[in-house]
């Protein structure tokens, strides 16, 4: 039982044994999308998988891997084929019942490992409707928030703002790495926004001032956001293998975080 991680593996007795065991509930969530002409439809949702996979299988007596949620928000994209867009508010709900299901058999701690930029507020809606709805107390991690500043400064090449964002120098490098047999680098090509901007701009190493985001077609040729022509399998092993060691530490800070009482100061 001990070194059983996968969720959908175990019994229900099982289940309650790992309820007592206060393991953590990692729950990765990708997309369905375009990703260039280089990267396949599933890019986040292998990078937020593997990456959760490669965590929890390292302590799996801490956690507990959650079947990946695959579908998720990305109506920009709709404009190249291949995009499955839900509806901003139906994902929210649907993530929020997934834990507070997790919650109703008693598990109190829940990690979402996000794996797609445009997720972002809408996870945090629905970790904080977790929270503030059961007795679990939800967080939600972006694998490349996890990426060491020192990492990139060393590693990346690809100019600032702009290089790391979609399809981009680091998606790519690590794509190449956990599967480059899904990776086209010969149909890998630099695109970057046309208009420069001090307060517009996309990228996954730090966010822009101002919070925007339009229909992707408006800005890129090729569905591609950033240059991987830049990407290496070297690179994507040593981003990956940062970002694992980082999430096994987020993950046991979480375990032993305590729920402290709420106080009604009526
Ligand atoms: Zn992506």
């Amino acid at each position: 039982m001990s070194e059983k991680y996968r969720y959908e593996e175990f019994t229900w007795p099982e289940i309650r044994e790992a309820v007592a065991q206060n393991r953590v509930c990692v729950l990765p969530v990708g997309t369905v999308e375009q990703h260039g002409p280089h990267l396949p439809l599933v890019t986040d949702v292998l990078t937020a998988t593997e990456m959760s996979r490669a965590a929890v299988q390292q302590i799996p007596e801490e956690a507990v891997l959650m079947p990946s949620v695959y579908y998720a928000f990305n109506e920009h994209h709709l404009d190249f084929p291949g995009t499955i867009a839900v509806e901003g508010n139906t994902f929210i709900n649907y993530i929020t019942d997934i834990g507070k299901s997790l919650a109703h058999h008693g598990f109190r701690k829940i990690l979402l490992v996000n794996g797609h930029g445009s997720n972002v507020p809408f996870l945090d809606i629905a970790a904080r409707n977790i929270t503030n709805h059961s007795e679990a107390v939800c967080a939600m991690v972006p694998w490349w928030s996890l990426v060491p500043k020192a990492l990139l400064n060393e590693l990346r090449e690809s100019e600032f703002p702009g290089g790391m964002a979609h399809g981009c120098e680091l998606e790519t490098s690590v794509l190449l790495h956990l599967c480059g047999h899904l990776v086209q680098m010969d149909k890998a090509e630099k695109d970057m926004p046309v208009q420069k901007s001090e307060f517009f701009y996309w990228d996954l190493q730090a966010p822009s001032p101002v919070f925007f985001q339009e229909f992707f077609s408006r800005y890129s040729r090729t569905g591609t956001s950033g240059d991987p022509t830049k990407a290496t399998a070297e690179k994507g092993r040593r981003f990956v293998e940062a970002v694992v060691e980082r999430l096994i530490r987020v993950i046991r800070e979480l375990r032993a975080r305590e729920i402290e009482p709420r106080v009604d100061h009526h």
